[in-house]
């Protein structure tokens, strides 16, 4: 096989294999509901416990994770870097339940 030929053959395959990601991603699985855990007011992975995840975009079976704290808003509130949800954070023994 010419070295060309080899070249052509391999962009072929980078051609399908993009063609499959796209795919993917537009029939994205929906988020497994038992690798998350739910932590008012954020949705947190289980083997990520350090990075809460935007309520919204659970809804929508994507993971949007949340700034910090006072990053485009005020201190007390995070916002989602996905969909640009602004949530106030609840603070210890502010009505912090189940987790
Ligand atoms: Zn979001």
């Amino acid at each position: 096989m010419e070295p060309c030929a080899i070249a052509k053959t391999a962009l072929e395959v980078l051609k399908k294999l993009y063609e499959l990601g796209k795919r993917v991603l537009r029939e994205k699985p929906r988020l497994k509901r038992e690798e998350y855990v739910f932590c008012n007011p954020f949705y947190y992975r289980k083997d990520r416990p350090q990075q809460p995840l935007c309520v919204k975009c659970f809804e929508n079976d994507r993971e949007g994770p949340m700034a910090e704290p006072g990053v485009n808003v005020t201190p007390s509130y995070r916002q989602c870097l996905l969909c640009g949800n602004i949530v106030e954070v609840v603070t210890a023994g502010e009505g912090r339940s189940g987790c």
